[in-house]
């Protein structure tokens, strides 16, 4: 059967390609959740120190489960969408109290759990425990639409492509197939330039026929993302600093901050930091000085964030529940988004000094 032929191919380019990567030596569930969870959105490059630190630090199921929050975003800093580490720990948390600490080895219940959906289920659930079930992200998509010349990703396209993705994947080996699919798309059929000439599936390629294998599917334009203008106070009292925990339900939600806010429209940015300090913390500021401006992306909006040095005067913080008066050499015991760390490496490389 031609299913049969292109599933042999892919499993056999595979085995004599794919990359070895630390969490393709084990079937531990654990160790394959949260390898998954990791590289959502992330590349596998960034994501291997961060999977190495993580597993030796938290070796179990048992050991996220009874860990504080705190000390999970910690080992998770820097590696971006934190909703992903906190639902991991309810997880795992759930995991512990409700299934006698077993990674539920059936669709329902592992989906039902937070943070796992279609994909994260399919990929455990077929690698760690050999189930027949599709796990289908962006590179398995491409791959797939292209093999079948599918150009649109419509609903019922997406359909198609994952009954194709069923009918391919052998009882034998579901695990392997996926990530094979996955290889696939990461290392030969890229988004731009697949290298259609070392492609073990060509022969069976409508993309690759139609003489445009690029073209399929097709691109959706991306929406320009919005930039906003960001005012942040970095407020001393003798040496130490303010800092505040963001909400956990906000984005960032559970790491740490300087106060501050958006610039609305028409506003300069020392009425904005003024009035965001007191809508915050009821603090009006003296302003010292600016310290500097720096850029940053999230996936769907951009930010200048532009910091000044304050100090308390007449008017005195009223704190908000959690915060913390720290000096800079307590940053490491605390977890801050990407964009303050470009703040602290251009004082540290600079000065501290108001
Ligand atoms: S032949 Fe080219 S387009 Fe088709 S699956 Fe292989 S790399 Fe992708």
């Amino acid at each position: 059967m031609q299913t049969n032929r292109i599933t042999k191919k892919i499993l056999n380019w595979y085995s004599q390609n794919k990359r070895q990567l630390p969490f393709r030596c084990t079937k531990d569930p654990y160790k394959i959740w949260i390898s998954e969870i990791m590289l959502q959105q992330t590349q596998v490059s960034t994501v291997i120190p961060f999977y190495e630190k993580w597993i030796n630090k938290f070796p179990t199921l048992q050991s996220v489960a009874k860990s504080k929050s705190d000390i999970l975003l910690k080992s998770w800093e820097g590696l971006g969408y934190y909703r992903r580490c906190d639902n991991f720990h309810k997880a795992c948390k759930i995991i512990v109290e409700n299934h006698n600490g077993v990674i539920p080895s059936d669709y329902d219940t592992l989906k039902s759990l937070p943070g796992v959906g279609d994909y994260t289920a399919g990929a455990v659930l077929s690698i760690a425990f050999g189930k027949g079930i599709s796990a289908i992200d962006g590179n398995v998509t491409r791959v797939i639409s292209r093999l079948y010349g599918i150009k649109n990703l419509t609903i019922f396209n997406k359909l198609k492509i994952k009954n194709y993705v069923l009918s391919l994947i052998p009882p034998s080996n579901p695990g392997d197939f996926n990530q094979s699919l996955m290889e696939l798309g990461a290392l030969i059929c890229s988004p731009r330039n697949p290298t259609c000439r070392t492609c073990p599936i060509s022969f069976n390629c409508k993309a690759f026929h139609s003489t445009y294998p690029d073209q399929y599917p097709k691109k959706v334009k991306k929406k320009s993302i919005p930039h906003y203008n960001v005012v942040i106070a970095i407020i001393w009292r003798k040496n130490k600093f303010y800092i505040q925990k963001r909400n956990i339900e906000s984005m960032l939600g559970g790491l740490w901050e300087f106060p501050g806010g958006k610039v609305k429209k028409n506003e300069s940015l020392k009425e904005a930091l003024k009035r965001e300090l007191k809508e915050e913390v009821n603090f009006t500021p003296k302003i010292k000085k600016k310290i500097i401006s720096v850029n940053h992306s999230y996936s769907h909006f951009s930010i200048t964030m532009h910091c000044y040095y304050c100090i308390e005067f007449e008017s005195k913080i009223i704190p908000k529940d959690p915060s913390k008066w720290i000096s800079n050499n307590e940053i490491d015991k605390y977890s801050f988004p990407k964009a303050n760390h470009k703040i602290f490496n251009f004082l540290n490389e600079n000065s501290w000094d108001l």
